[in-house]
């Protein structure tokens, strides 16, 4: 199928830019003899697992759901953290896991005799209070009163003899510098313990696959850790796998003025690219400009009845049709797993576009997907 002929909205993922950031990280793999997780949290789009897990070593899960997806569709090491686990899943969760990860020590001691029993290995998230992200306090779990983590202050020694590794996840969209800033830390407040440890995870939020990432200093960080603690280190980013391996692209419904140029488009900000209401951010737009950079300065916003309903002010080099194709980069992270059906939106289709440049249609909506969930 060409582009043109899909209905929109449609995400789509192109499987060369994929391909092109699995390749820089297992040269990260490579080089370090790191192990390599995808998050999927960020990104679940489970027909492109068998070609992740060809250059990564498994999947890391926020609960049940992930864990089973990530063992059914990729079938490789499958790492659980959860702020909390359900005892009525352990049991489950448990079939599917290699590594479990507890957010306290108090969900360590309910459940540990489960976890070695099951044959899983045990870990404890660490916090190691240092912020080092300005501006999106929600992502920033080392925040004063954060819920994710264990501090030095409640940490407990005495009861590390079931534990096989410490993770932490302190980053977002970071660089290596921040990385390196945070091992300090963690190293300054538990580095006496991670000598009895067999892995350290450094959790995700690595931006590894953008342009300016510096891969030297990550390498020399996984490094370290391997050298002077003796331990296996874990990755698990979600961004860097897909980051600018996808795209949304919409169609213009109607076009109008109130003071400024109005398009109302056939996607959603708040149904189809939460975060950048959320965040938040403006979303790159292709052969679009900046407000007044180009002749024709647009308000575009999506189809729902909620006023906020904004994805951002962009210029064109014409003035926008009606039927017009537009297409929104970046798409494929913290997208297709945050959409929902509010105001009765349907969810975009999800295609794959091939190497040769052909697209797949790989999953389509309809109505019975808003009417299923109420
Ligand atoms: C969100 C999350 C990740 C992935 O983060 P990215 O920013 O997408 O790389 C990894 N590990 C944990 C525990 C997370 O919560």
């Amino acid at each position: 199928m060409r582009k043109e002929e899909l209905r929109t909205p449609c995400y789509i993922v192109q499987k060369a830019n994929l391909i092109r950031n699995l390749e820089e990280l297992a040269h990260i793999r490579k080089q370090t003899g790191c192990k390599i997780l995808l998050a999927q949290k960020a990104f679940s789009m489970y027909s492109l697992y068998p070609l992740i897990g060809q250059y990564l070593d498994g999947t890391a899960a926020s609960g049940l759901y992930e864990a089973r997806l990530g063992a059914e569709e990729m079938g490789k090491e499958n790492h659980v953290y959860a702020p909390a686990f359900r005892e009525d899943e352990m049991e489950e969760i448990l079939k599917y896991s290699d590594h479990i990860v507890f957010n306290s020590f108090h969900q360590l001691q309910k459940y540990q005799e489960q976890v070695k029993k099951a044959g899983g290995s045990i870990g404890i998230r660490i916090n190691p209070e240092c912020s080092t992200q300005e501006g999106h306090a929600i992502y920033d779990p080392c925040a004063p009163g954060s819920r994710l983590g264990v501090t030095i202050e409640n940490f407990r020694p005495d009861l590390l003899e079931y534990v096989d590794g410490f993770h932490f996840h302190t980053l977002c969209e970071q660089n290596s510098d921040d990385l390196k800033k945070t091992l300090e830390a963690v190293e300054e407040k538990f580095g006496v313990w991670m000598h009895q440890m067999k892995w350290i995870n450094f959790g995700g939020g690595h931006h590894i696959t953008r342009p300016d990432y510096d891969k030297e200093t990550l390498i020399e960080c996984i490094l370290h850790v391997k050298e002077i603690y003796g331990v296996e280190v874990y990755l698990e980013p979600g961004e860097a796998v897909a980051l600018n391996a996808g795209s949304l692209v919409t169609s213009v419904l109607e076009t109008g003025e109130n003071r400024i140029r109005l398009a109302i488009l056939d996607t959603s900000a708040a149904c189809h690219m939460p975060d950048v209401l959320e965040m938040p951010y403006r979303p790159p737009l292709k052969d679009s400009g900046l407000p007044e950079e180009k002749m024709y300065t647009y308000r575009l916003g999506g189809p729902t009845c909620l006023a906020g309903d904004i994805i951002g002010d962009y210029s064109f080099d014409h003035p926008l049709k009606e039927g017009e194709r537009l297409e929104f980069l970046d798409m494929a992270i913290y997208s297709m797993v945050k959409n929902n059906t509010f105001n009765g939106m349907r969810l975009p289709s999800i295609a794959v576009e091939e190497e040769d440049g052909n697209i797949t249609l790989v999953r389509k909506f309809g109505y019975d997907d808003f009417k299923m969930r109420l």
